[in-house]
């Protein structure tokens, strides 16, 4: 498989050179010239928008960095653009960081609203400073050179962008594809579970909006050397939007949407601006209100862009299982059975007056399995986001393997060892059941972005891929590795969330109504796997509304009744108690 896609990327790449090699009419070699150079921009944007769910209008100013800056150094300095290049990515890279750092903590609507800010202000920073020429800009931008030999216009910058746009397009469907890009298409479904599994969602935030900050960055350059000429029109707030526009016309979510966005837009751009005036009778910008039209009918009746329909016949690359070989992962040292794992100290909390847990206490020690049970509204969910730092303690103390971790994130907490499923599913749907659940797997990898675009993350990635594989069929679930996740039953769904958890080798695990939408047969081999974790040492907290489970399983039991513990002990112990039987078995059978 891995040679095949090599194959199909050399082809790709030939396919440029020979393209350009073609006698196509240097009319199109320059209109194929613009499209590559607003590819890149939309190559970020399908990373940022479309993948990471995060909707940035200023683009056009980052190309604005990259095209200004080598601009400037060139003229003003007589530096080589293969070096102001470098220059450029490194002053885009630091603005990107800035307004990320502010803009990235912001949700909803204020982020689109803080990046047109961004990308007006920094318009008119260019249009106004004399260094800058103002609104004329700079004149004479010298043309690209590999020795002697022009590479600024026409067929050989053809082949040039197109091949970066290439490389852009093929790192970013590696990045995609490993441990850094599961983080990043976890950030759309909201923090709580991506932070659940380790990951810090601010920093992945930041990292992709520098990454799409630098793909424009190169693109203004390439743009600043083709044209000759900057000046702040190209990179104000209306290019920002159309490229946000190409994006969404293209299909945000996939790499190959990106190009066929822009050359969709392009194309659509130079026939309409004739043909619009023959029509009309009259000449103006009508093609923007066609474009407009167009838009508003993608996002109603194709709303994953114009790729989509190119997509689906495109045969799928299947996931050859390339890591039976694989190296296993390092486990971390278990508790020693008896020795407390966790220590709930009398835990609080209050939603205004209503208070859901009423200074809760209990522990659980090492190799035991604790059933939380309780009539629903009890606060169990409240109880296990207060042990995992999902919420924060209006007062208390959790201590996990004897440190203090209330306060801490939810994410500091799973690295040291604390691992959990959710009430109410919590997954990406449009990933596979492998990929889903190799993202418990997060914290033991350490490859980071750039490895994942080169391709050096491989050895760890598979090393990963044979855990979650692992993982899934000690749950049963190895038949459905290649599935997407978004097509699973309830229960497949549940189990693949327990997969998930377990994926992270934790030494406490918190499991949330697992067996809620199993059917029998599933149920006993939940019980047969939860038996068979702690006979490992594993220890587990269980919320759980099946008596019999809970019964067969646990080893104590906490009973809840409105946020207040009712009482605890063991499963016999509950079940002669007359206040458990009046308040929550009474009410249960
Ligand atoms: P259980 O899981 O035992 O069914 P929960 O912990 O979900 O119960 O809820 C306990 C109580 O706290 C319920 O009355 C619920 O309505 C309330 N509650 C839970 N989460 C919130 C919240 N974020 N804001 C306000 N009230 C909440
Ligand atoms: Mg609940």
């Amino acid at each position: 498989m891995k040679f095949t896609q090599n194959t199909q990327r050399l082809a790709l790449l030939a396919g440029v050179v020979v393209l350009a090699l073609l006698p196509l009419p240097d009319f199109w070699i320059t209109q194929l010239n613009y499209i590559a150079l607003y590819s890149l921009v939309i190559l970020g944007l399908v990373l940022l928008t479309g993948i990471g769910g995060l909707t940035s209008f200023g683009q056009a100013a980052f190309v604005g960095i990259g095209a200004y800056t080598s601009a400037y150094l060139t003229v003003n300095m007589g530096l080589s653009p293969w070096v102001t290049v470098f220059a450029g990515l490194a002053i885009t890279a630091l603005s990107a960081l800035v307004v990320g750092w502010i803009t990235l903590r912001m949700s909803g609507h204020y982020l689109p609203l803080a990046t047109i800010a961004w990308g007006l202000s920094l318009y008119y920073l260019m249009g106004n400073l004399d260094a800058l020429g103002k609104y004329d800009g700079i004149l004479d931008v010298p043309t690209l050179k590999l020795l002697d030999w022009d590479i600024g216009q026409g067929r050989p910058f053809f082949v040039f962008a197109w091949g970066l746009v290439l490389l852009g397009a093929f790192a970013l469907i590696n990045l995609l594809d490993s441990r850094t890009g599961r983080a990043i298409r976890a950030l759309r479904t909201g923090s709580q579970m991506a932070e659940a599994m380790g990951v810090d969602t601010l920093r992945y935030k930041i990292g992709i909006f520098l990454i799409a900050a630098l793909f424009a960055s190169v693109s203004g350059w390439l743009f600043a050397h083709f044209q000759h000429t900057v000046n702040p029109s190209p990179f104000g707030l209306k290019m920002g939007i159309e490229y946000l526009f190409m994006t969404v016309l293209g299909g945000a979510g996939y790499v190959w949407g990106a190009i066929s966005g822009a050359l969709i837009t392009k194309l659509l751009e130079d026939q309409l601006q004739v043909l619009l005036p023959q029509l009309i009778g009259t000449s103006g910008s009508y093609e923007t209100i066609v474009f407009g039209i167009v838009l508003v009918l993608v996002l109603k009746y194709m709303p994953d862009g114009m790729w989509s329909l190119v997509g689906r016949y495109l045969p799928k690359p299947q996931r050859v299982n390339d890591w039976q070989d694989a190296a296993p992962l390092v486990e971390r040292a278990k508790p020693a059975t008896g020795d407390t794992v966790l220590e709930v100290l009398a835990i609080r909390k209050q939603f205004g007056g209503l208070v859901a847990v009423n200074d809760i206490g209990f522990s659980i020690q090492a190799g035991q399995i604790v059933g939380l049970i309780g009539p629903n509204g009890a606060g169990k969910s409240t109880t296990f986001n207060l042990i995992t730092g999902v919420l924060g303690l209006t007062s208390g103390q959790v201590k996990f393997r004897g440190e203090l971790i209330s306060g801490q994130p939810s994410r500091e907490i799973a690295r040291r060892g604390m691992s959990r499923t959710f009430q109410h599913v919590k997954m990406i749907p449009e990933m596979t059941v492998l990929e889903n659940v190799a993202l418990g797997a997060q914290l033991r990898g350490h490859k980071g972005a750039l490895s994942s675009m080169l391709r050096l993350d491989r050895a760890e990635e598979q090393s990963l891929l044979r855990e979650a594989a692992q993982q899934l069929e000690r749950i049963g679930m190895g038949g459905s590795l290649h599935e997407l996740a978004g097509n699973l039953a309830m229960g497949p769904q549940r189990l693949l969330e327990i997969a998930r958890a377990l994926c992270s080798d934790p030494a406490l695990l918190l499991l949330d109504e697992p067996a809620a939408g199993l059917r029998h047969q599933e149920k006993l081999a939940l019980a047969a796997v939860l038996r068979q974790l702690r006979d490992e040492g594993v220890s587990i907290l269980l919320v759980e509304h099946d008596m019999d489970l809970v019964m067969d399983v646990c080893d104590h039991l906490v009973v809840m009744e409105f946020g207040t513990l009712l009482t605890q002990g063991t499963p016999e112990e509950i079940q002669q108690s007359p206040a458990v039987r009046a308040a929550y078995l009474g009410t249960e059978h």
